[in-house]
Parts: structure tokens; C-alpha cells; sequence
């Protein structure tokens, strides 16, 4: 049988046919949807909202608005790195704080020994869409006085004790990038209680030039509609697939390297200039299409999350995620981790499975970030460890059923 993706953007048809429609008619920029996406973020909690051109963006704003240059930030250094950049651009330096290898997720425990009178922020990730201990993180932080972020780039939906992460703290960070569950190819979005951050935020992102149309429409047609199409159920199993699993399997760099993000991190000590961009209503309107329906897509997530976690139960060897119900975590993936990882990846690969890596590193041993570097032996740990299982809306419960065949019997279960 030959499977479904190991993932599929989050685009429609509908979505291409409104870019074409904006940009052929000249509307691309014009219209009050930037305005209209920021009240729609006060509906779900948070006081100010201001729109960005990505998340790490806001990261960056966030950060500038918070933190002295020289002070610290801690943060989980398990992460893609230009999130770390976006601090040091900023002119702060990181300090990384190790994870919980069952949650991928900072440890609270480390938060606490790391905050020094040096520190100026705390910046919490919900990796895979699994909410921080937010109770306790707060906490920590409003008792040592230390401003908090929430770089929710990836849980855009999640609660955490009913609450949408992303409010707990001073700044919360969403992102509409193209592999994210609202997908505009290219957005982000700042969150705070905070009225004058959020117009300090909100004047420094109007001065800057909008998304130029070249550089927007090769992100949607390069990155999207060519993503699309190879994904196209009759076209991978046919096609696709047959190709980048001969490349995985006969070690072909240059197509394995087709579906490895960041690959080659480098340190940035200036911000890139083509960052200084601000949303456009076009994009603002792609968002706003998409609202409605996250928190569906997150029900289906958990559903296939279940069956994993069921599945996988008695493999004593997959170390799972948490099993949550109760919308704390929404399963971008259903993140595993196994120590032979590079094994089962093959096996899954010999058996006609589409599964990825994780491909982030931990950030705290990377060359790149060698000025920072830190013993984080769970981040070491687990950076090469996570296997994302699918659990994408479009996927089936078959192929979820399959992936747990082939993965018990590489452990000798049947
Ligand atoms: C995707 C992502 C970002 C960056 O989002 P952009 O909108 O691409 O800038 C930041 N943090 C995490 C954890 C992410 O997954």
C-alpha cells in the first residue's frame, strides 16, 4: 500500500484562486483586513494585537521592547534558530534552559535556577503545539519580577487549563507561516495585555514596507502550490513518494535535502533587511478565512493523537507524548522519540511509510551558537530522537493504523 504524505500544507484551493483574484485586480493591499484580523484576536483573549510579517519578527519586536541590550533571555533551546537570532538581533544574549524530555517543552525546574538580577525575559516555546506548564511558569516569573513571551508559532489554538496560550504572558507569538495551521504563507501576529507595547509594536510595523509582491508570490508558488501538487494524494503515491524514498534509501543528498529544514544554522548579529516588512490585508484576509475552522482541525489531530497513543502503548522502547484531550495540546505531529531513529526510519522507509525527522537542533551545541553554549543533555538527547508521526486533518486513521504496524514490528511486536 503505498501512504499518504508525511505532511500537507494547510492551503486550499480557495486560498490560490483569492491570491490571484487580489493580485490581478490590484486589492492585494488594499482593504482594513489587518485591522479586522487584530479585533478578531481581542474575540479570543488577548487585550492588543498587532499583525507582523512572520512570527520570528514579533519575536524580534518583542524582545526590542522588553529587554535591555546586554540582559539575558532564557529560553528552551530546542527551537528553530532564527528564533535565537531574533534575540540576538535584538542585542540580548540567550540562555539556554533545558527541556523535559516526555513534553519537548522547557523545564520549568531550569527556568527557575537559571533567572539571575542579568536576566531581562523568560521566552517559553509550545513546541508541537503541547502547552508549557503556564501555572507554574507564570508564577516563577511574576514572582522574580521577569517579563514572560510565548512564542506560540506552533499552537495557535491550544489552552492551557481552558486559557489560550499566548495570553499568560507580556507577549504572546503566533505565526501564519506556510507549514503552520493557518496558513498564509507568510504572517505573524504580537498579542499583549500591554497598550502602550502594543502601539510602540505597532508604529515601528508601519513604517515598514509591505510584503513585495516578487517575493510573496514566490513563497505561495515555489513554496505552496509546487508543495501542493507533489503532495496531491495521486501524485505522491504514484510519483513523488517513489522518488524521495529511492533519495532517503540510496543516501541521495540533494533530494533528501528538498524536505530538511534548516539545515545549516548560521548566527545573525544584524537583522536581515528583508525582515522589515509588514503584513498585508491580503494576507490578513487569508487568515481571517481560516478562523473558523482551527478549532475543528485540532479535534481531528487529537482523534488521530489517540490512536498512536494506544497503539503505541506497549512498546516499551517509543517514548510518547502526553495524551491530552482537553485542547493543552493540539499534535502538529504526534511527536515519538526513539533512540534508533536513524533504524526506524528506514525500516518505515523499506515498508513503504512516509515519516520524518524532527529536524530541529539543540540550539545549545551548535557551532553556530558556540558563545552561548550550555549543557542541556535532554535537548541533546532528544534532538535526535523525535519522529513526527502525521496527524494532519487530511490524513486517514488507516495510515496512522499502518505507521503503528510497521513501527510495532520493527520492536518485534506484532
Ligand atoms: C515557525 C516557527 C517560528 C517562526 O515563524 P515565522 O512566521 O516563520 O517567522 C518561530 N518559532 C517556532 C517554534 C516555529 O515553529
Amino acid at each position: 500500500m503505498q501512504p499518504l504524505p508525511r505532511y500537507r500544507l494547510y492551503a486550499r484551493a480557495r486560498d490560490y484562486a483569492a491570491i490571484a483574484g487580489d493580485v490581478l485586480s490590484g486589492r492585494r493591499l488594499r482593504g482594513d483586513d489587518c485591522a479586522r484580523l487584530e479585533q478578531a484576536m481581542q474575540a479570543l483573549g488577548s487585550a492588543h494585537a498587532v499583525c507582523t510579517s512572520q512570527a520570528r519578527m514579533a519575536i524580534h519586536l518583542a524582545i526590542k521592547a522588553l529587554v535591555e541590550p546586554g540582559r539575558k533571555v532564557v529560553l528552551s533551546p530546542y527551537t528553530i534558530s532564527d528564533v535565537i537570532n531574533m534575540v540576538i538581533c535584538a542585542g540580548a544574549r540567550p540562555v539556554f534552559a533545558d527541556i523535559e524530555r516526555e513534553t519537548c517543552n522547557v523545564d520549568p525546574a531550569q527556568i527557575e535556577k537559571l533567572i539571575d538580577a542579568d536576566t531581562g525575559a523568560v521566552m517559553v516555546t509550545h513546541l508541537h503545539g503541547l502547552a508549557c506548564d503556564m501555572g507554574r511558569i507564570r508564577a516563577i516569573c511574576r514572582e522574580r519580577n521577569v517579563p514572560l513571551i510565548e512564542d506560540a508559532a506552533q499552537a495557535f489554538g491550544t489552552r492551557f487549563e481552558g486559557q489560550r496560550v499566548g495570553t499568560f504572558g507580556d507577549v504572546g507569538i503566533y505565526s501564519f507561516g506556510r507549514y503552520k495551521n493557518v496558513n498564509a504563507f507568510f504572517g505573524g501576529m504580537l498579542v499583549t495585555p500591554h497598550a502602550e507595547l502594543a502601539e510602540r509594536v505597532r508604529k515601528e510595523v508601519e513604517s515598514f514596507p509591505a510584503h513585495p509582491l516578487r517575493h510573496y508570490l514566490k513563497e505561495v508558488v515555489l513554496g505552496g502550490a509546487a508543495t501542493d501538487v507533489a503532495t496531491w494524494p495521486p501524485l505522491f503515491k504514484s510519483l513523488t513518494y517513489e522518488i524521495f524514498r529511492f533519495g532517503y534509501l540510496h543516501d541521495i543528498q540533494a533530494l533528501n535535502n528538498q524536505v530538511t529544514v534548516d539545515m545549516d544554522p548560521q548566527i545573525k548579529r544584524s537583522l536581515p533587511p528583508e525582515y522589515r516588512r509588514r503584513m498585508t490585508p491580503l494576507q490578513a484576509r487569508l487568515v481571517l478565512s481560516q478562523l473558523a475552522q482551527v478549532d475543528d482541525f485540532i479535534r481531528a489531530r487529537i482523534a488521530r493523537a489517540r490512536i498512536y497513543h494506544e497503539g503505541l502503548a506497549d512498546v516499551p522502547e517509543v517514548l510518547r507524548p502526553p495524551l491530552r484531550t482537553d485542547f493543552s495540546h493540539m499534535y502538529t505531529y504526534y511527536p515519538i522519540q526513539v533512540d534508533d531513529r536513524g533504524a526506524l526510519l528506514r525500516h518505515l522507509m523499506t515498508r513503504r511509510r512516509d515519516v520524518a525527522q524532527q529536524h530541529l537542533k539543540n540550539c545549545a551545541e551548535e557551532p553556530c551558537f558556540a558563545d552561548y553554549a550550555r549543557d542541556c543533555p535532554n535537548a541533546h538527547r532528544t534532538a535526535k530522537s523525535v519522529v513526527l508521526l502525521p496527524t494532519y486533518p487530511r490524513y486517514s486513521d488507516r495510515d496512522a493504523e499502518q505507521n503503528i504496524r510497521v513501527i510495532r514490528e520493527f520492536y518485534g511486536k506484532s
